[in-house]
């Protein structure tokens, strides 16, 4: 990795600093004076300070039984911290509570004429009776799907156990339908290689257990009918509830609001400082460095995210919380989780899929995220790579909402290539993070240099995009949005 970039970028910084606010009404083209609206945030990004902040959440982690994991006092003494720091800059700052159901496996077991067969419950289903359920086994049709009750013919199912195959309709309608008829659990058989494993999306969607077996085991099972199954699903659904916090600038047009997230909760295995403390670093010092009421054409909306460890329920919880109205005025998003990885990737999300990698590109406008993304580090001294847009991050619940995303991050526990440690130094088909969930992502372990080229990056973004979300850079606005999300 070059360190000559870097002194290079401070010369530019401080040039921009006195040229551009963040307001697209500046001379020049809107583009151009985007860039350096950009350039000026990120020359604002202090190391110190970003430390400052890691500091604080090692602190509360610390005082908390090690963790900041959701639900207990750590995660609440966080949200207590970013709250503070943003009142302090001049935001006006919501904390609001979301609901979410974590499904927990337990003992899972199913035999027939006493041949073990491999089972898992599908997530959300019901528990089986203390003990288990013993009862005959009622199979439809060969491959039969069991969506509706008329494919069940005159079967009986009272009682008994059915057997359906996946595919067609949604497991939740199998079983629903099969509970109908009066049957006391369900068997869904694949109809691919592998045991089913899926969700019924809900903990109220299935009155009965639901188990996924294999294809092959579907197969057995119906060789050995008229018999009966033994099967066990011990199974949890807890409702816990958590706190996002929001805050937005009371400047800036709300029809393009630019939103950046983090989220705030870390595993209960650690203090969380890589994960995900150096991108609430980032978010954190990008929103007190811009301030409460900037000069901004776009409204920057800061989102330091809950329960993103169990599931990306904060984030989830918050776009289904929001209307149509309220998710089109939404430009784009900006997710920042892992900036301060000990062997340090400079990875982009391949928002335009150009790596031709995993997941399809993101929805319209990703493209330009990306691109943005990529000249905030370029700008902060580092070649960046993309990393596939796995989902795996607070990012995927606005995908799925057809909003454009992106953002910077620098690897968790996928290993850095030799090219990749060629271009950035650190060790080659070594983890960019060895401490990845374990009590070892501390303070000590982070890469302070990529947290603050990292951070530079993301306050860039926020920068440019604030400034305007228009042009060659920009994302679809107006009608073009309407019609972009409308066809996603
Ligand atoms: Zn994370």
């Amino acid at each position: 990795m070059t360190r000559i970039g870097w002194a290079a970028i401070g010369a530019v910084s401080v040039l921009t600093v006195a040229v551009a606010g963040c307001s697209s009404s500046d001379s020049g083209s809107s583009a151009d004076s985007a860039l350096a609206a950009g350039s000026a945030l990120a020359a604002q990004i202090d190391q110190q300070q970003l430390i400052g902040h890691l500091e604080q959440l090692e602190a509360i982690a610390a005082d908390n039984d090690g963790n900041r994991a959701s639900g207990t006092s750590g995660y609440d003494a966080s949200v207590d911290y970013v709250v503070r720091m943003l009142t302090d800059a001049g935001f006006d700052v919501q904390t609001p509570e979301f609901e979410f159901d974590q499904f927990i496996w337990g003992n899972q077991t199913l035999s027939a004429d006493g041949t073990d067969i491999p089972v898992e419950a599908l997530q959300f289903s019901p528990a089986t009776p203390d003990g288990g359920l013993l009862a005959p086994l009622v199979v439809g049709a060969p491959d039969a799907l069991g969506c509706t009750a008329e494919e069940w013919g005159d079967a009986d199912l009272t009682g008994a156990v059915a057997l359906v195959t996946r595919g067609t309709c949604e497991f939740s309608q199998k079983a629903r339908v099969a509970a109908e008829r009066g049957a006391v659990a369900l068997l869904i058989a694949n109809n691919d290689d592998g045991i089913v494993d899926g969700t019924l999306g809900g903990k109220d969607n299935s009155p009965i257990p639901v188990g996924g077996i294999s294809r092959e085991s579907g197969n057995e099972l119906r060789a050995q009918v008229p018999g009966s199954v033994d099967l066990t699903l011990d199974t949890q659904t807890t409702t816990s509830q958590s706190r996002n916090v929001i805050a937005q600038t009371s400047t800036g047009s709300t029809d393009n609001v630019v939103v950046v997230g983090a989220h705030l909760d870390g595993v209960p295995e650690g203090a969380g400082i890589n994960d995900n403390g150096s991108g609430v670093a980032a978010v954190l010092e990008t929103a007190r460095r811009l301030g409460g009421d900037p000069d901004v054409t776009n409204a920057v909306r800061f989102a330091f995210w809950g329960a993103e460890e169990l599931g990306l329920f904060g984030s989830e919880k918050y776009v289904e919380s929001l209307s149509e109205d309220e998710l089109l005025q939404i430009a784009l998003y900006l997710n920042y989780d892992m900036v301060g990885s000990p062997n340090a990737g400079y990875l982009t999300y391949d928002g335009d899929d150009s790596d031709r990698v995993g997941a399809p590109a993101g929805p319209e406008g990703s493209a330009a995220v990306e691109r943005i993304s990529e000249i905030g580090l370029l700008e902060a001294g580092v070649s960046p790579n993309g990393t596939d847009f796995d989902g795996r991050s607070d990012y995927a619940p606005f995908v799925s909402a057809g909003i454009p995303a992106g953002g910077v991050f620098s690897g968790a526990d996928d290993r850095k290539t030799d090219v990749q440690a060629e271009l950035w130094g650190g060790e080659a088909n070594e983890p960019f993070d060895p401490n990845y969930h374990t009590a070892q992502d501390t303070l000590e372990n982070i890469d302070r240099d990529a947290l603050l080229r990292h951070s530079r990056a993301a306050a860039f973004s926020v920068g440019a995009f604030a400034h305007s979300v228009e042009g060659p850079n920009g994302v679809p606005v107006g009608d073009a949005r309407v019609e972009a999300r409308a066809t996603q």
